[in-house]
C-alpha cells in the first residue's frame, strides 16, 4: 500500500487514531521516511499491541471513542515496559486541547491538525533523537553502575583476603616509610596497637631494622621494583624479637609510591631448627670421643700390628672422624654463639702480636701445602676477645692456603684508619664468584659442593668468622677475582678510637 523504504526501517512508531484518513495520512508521511509504522483505530488495540512490540515512539490522539488518548497515554506509562516510550498526542483544532493534562499524563508533546509535513516530523524525530540519547545515557548509566559493583565487589575481596591474611602485613609509604595500613596479623605479632602505627615510621618505632638492612631493601626495591624473603629480626613492642622473612613489593596507592611489606614468622621454626641441631650434635659428641680413642689405640699399634693396607685405611677414618668433630664443635660454637651463650671477653691487645700468633698456628699447614706466609709489620691496640680474633684469623689463613696452589703468598697486613682499623688477609688462590662472595658467610655456605669433602672444612668456619667480628662492632667481607685470588677483610674499632 505505502512505498517501502529500502533502508532498514530508522523506527518502529505506533500510531493510534480512530480516523482512518488521519491514520493514512501519518503513516504514508513516515513511511516515506523510512520509518516502520503500525497504525490500530483503538486504544485498547494500541495497548495491546504496545505490549506485545513496544515501538520507539507513539502518536496517540486525544479524542477517541471508548478510551480517550489520556487514558491510554496512563495506561502506558504504567506499565514498565512501555513507560518510556515517548508519546505525541495529536488534537484537531476543534478539540479543547488540555496541554497541561497532556503533560501530567506522560506525553513529551502535541501536534494538531490539520498536520504540516515537516512539522509532524521534526517533532517526531526530535523526541526519537531525545529517546535515543536517554537510552544510550540509561545504558551507560547501567554499566557504570555494574562497573561500580564488580570493583566494590574486587576491592572487598582483597580488603578481606588483607584483613584476615594470617601473615602479617604492612603499608608504608616509600620515601618517609610512614606505615599507612596494617593488617590484624601485624598487630599481633607486633604487639602495638593500631593508633600506635598508623603515620609513625618504622624508625620512629624501633622494629630493629638496621640501617645497612634498609639502605639494602631500599635499594633493591629502586633496582627490581621487589625483594624476597630477606631474612630479619623484627623488634616488638615489649622489646622481644622475632625472626622474620620479609618479602616486600612497590606498589602506587592514590598516586603515592608505596611499599607492600609481607612478613613470614620463622621464629618457632628456627627455634626448633637450632634445638635439633644442637641435640643433634650433644647425641653426636660421647660416640664421637669414644671413637676418636678407639682409633688412636688401635694406631699406636698396642692391639697388634696393621698392615699398610690397614694403616692407610686408619689414616682415612682417622681424618674424617677429626672432620666430623670439628664439624659438631663448630655447630656447637655457632649455635652457642648465636645465642648469646659465649659472651666475648674483651682484652686490650696488639694487632700485630695476633697476626703473629695466627701465623705461628698456621706455619704448618702453610709449609705442607708450600704457601708461603707473609706478615706485614704493625702495631694498634685494639678492644677485642684475643681468642676469638686468633679463631678468626686462623680460619682466614686456614682458607687461604686450602684454596691456594702450591707456591702461592699469603699476605696478612693492617691498615690503620682514624677510629678502625682494617686486617686483610690476601691469598692468590682459585678466587670466588661475585655471586657467592655474600653466601658464603651464611652457615654451610660454600662455592662449591664438595669444598668441605675435599678439604677437610665444615662449611661453618666463615659463618663463625662472621659471628666473632659483628659482636665486636666489626665488619667482614670479602672481594675476589676469580683465578687470580681473594681478599677478606675485617674491620675492628681501635681502643680509644686512637
Ligand atoms: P670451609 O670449612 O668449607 O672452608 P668456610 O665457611 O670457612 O668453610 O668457607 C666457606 C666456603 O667459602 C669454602 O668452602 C670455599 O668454597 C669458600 N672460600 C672461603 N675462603 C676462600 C678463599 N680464600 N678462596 C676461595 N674460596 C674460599
Amino acid at each position: 500500500m505505502y512505498s517501502q523504504p529500502l533502508e532498514k526501517p530508522k523506527a518502529n512508531i505506533l500510531v493510534i487514531d480512530d480516523t482512518p484518513e488521519n491514520l493514512y495520512l501519518l503513516a504514508s508521511m513516515l513511511t516515506e521516511q523510512g520509518y516502520k509504522v503500525r497504525s490500530v483505530t483503538k486504544g485498547t488495540a494500541g495497548l495491546r499491541g504496545a505490549q506485545a512490540a513496544p515501538p520507539d515512539l507513539i502518536l496517540l490522539d486525544i479524542n477517541m471513542p471508548e478510551m480517550n488518548g489520556y487514558e491510554v497515554c496512563q495506561c502506558l506509562k504504567n506499565h514498565a515496559l512501555t513507560s518510556d516510550i515517548p508519546v505525541i498526542f495529536i488534537s484537531a483544532m476543534n478539540d479543547v486541547l488540555d496541554k497541561v493534562k497532556a503533560f501530567t499524563v506522560g506525553g513529551v508533546d502535541y501536534i494538531t491538525k490539520p498536520f504540516q509535513v515537516e512539522e509532524v516530523l521534526a517533532r517526531v524525530e526530535n523526541h526519537l533523537t531525545i529517546r535515543s540519547l536517554q537510552k544510550q545515557l540509561q545504558e551507560q548509566n547501567t554499566k557504570l553502575q555494574q562497573e561500580i559493583i564488580e570493583r566494590q565487589q574486587a576491592e572487598e575481596k582483597f580488603a578481606k583476603a588483607f584483613r584476615s591474611s594470617p601473615s602479617p602485613i604492612a603499608i608504608t609509604t616509600l620515601n618517609e616509610g610512614y606505615f599507612i595500613e596494617v593488617n590484624s596479623s601485624f598487630l599481633k605479632i607486633s604487639g602495638y596497637s593500631l593508633e600506635e602505627i598508623i603515620g609513625h615510621s618504622v624508625a620512629d618505632l624501633k622494629l630493629g631494622i638496621t640501617p645497612e638492612q634498609n639502605a639494602n631493601i631500599w635499594q633493591k626495591l629502586l633496582e627490581t621494583g621487589s625483594l624476597q624473603n630477606q631474612e630479619i629480626e623484627l623488634r616488638t613492642k615489649s622489646g622481644e624479637f622475632r625472626i622474620v622473612l620479609l618479602s616486600v613489593e612497590l606498589i602506587d596507592l592514590e598516586a603515592k609510591q608505596c611499599v607492600l611489606n609481607i612478613f613470614h614468622d620463622i621464629t618457632e621454626r628456627k627455634r626448633l631448627e637450632n634445638e635439633f641441631i644442637s641435640l643433634v650434635s650433644h647425641e653426636l659428641r660421647t660416640p664421637l670421643t669414644s671413637l676418636i680413642g678407639s682409633l688412636d689405640l688401635l694406631g699406636t699399634g698396642q692391639l697388634g700390628t696393621l698392615t699398610v693396607k690397614g694403616q692407610q685405611i686408619l689414616n682415612i677414618a682417622t681424618s674424617n672422624i677429626e672432620r666430623l668433630n670439628r664439624l659438631v664443635n663448630d655447630i656447637l660454637d655457632l649455635e652457642r654463639m648465636k645465642s648469646g651463650k659465649i659472651a666475648m671477653q674483651p682484652l686490650p691487645c696488639n694487632i700485630g702480636d695476633l697476626l703473629i700468633q695466627a701465623a705461628e698456628a698456621m706455619q704448618a699447614m702453610a709449609e705442607r701445602s708450600q704457601i708461603n706466609l707473609v706478615v706485614e709489620p704493625a702495631t694498634a691496640q685494639i678492644l677485642a676477645d684475643p681468642d676469638r680474633i686468633l679463631q678468626t684469623l686462623t680460619n682466614l689463613i686456614g682458607n687461604a692456603i686450602k684454596f691456594s696452589q702450591a707456591g702461592g703468598t699469603v699476605w696478612l697486613r693492617v691498615k690503620l684508619q682514624t677510629n678502625y682499623l682494617q686486617i686483610e688477609v690476601q691469598d692468590q688462590g682459585r678466587g670466588i664468584p661475585t655471586h657467592k662472595l655474600q653466601s658464603i658467610f651464611e652457615r654451610f655456605g660454600q662455592v662449591d659442593a664438595s669444598d668441605s669433602r675435599n678439604k677437610g672444612g665444615t662449611g661453618l668456619g666463615l659463618a663463625i668468622c662472621r659471628n666473632i667480628v659483628e659482636q665486636h662492632h666489626g665488619k667482614i667481607w670479602a672481594e675476589s677475582t676469580l683465578g687470580q685470588g681473594s681478599s677478606f677483610y675485617i674491620i675492628l674499632p681501635l681502643l680509644n678510637g686512637a
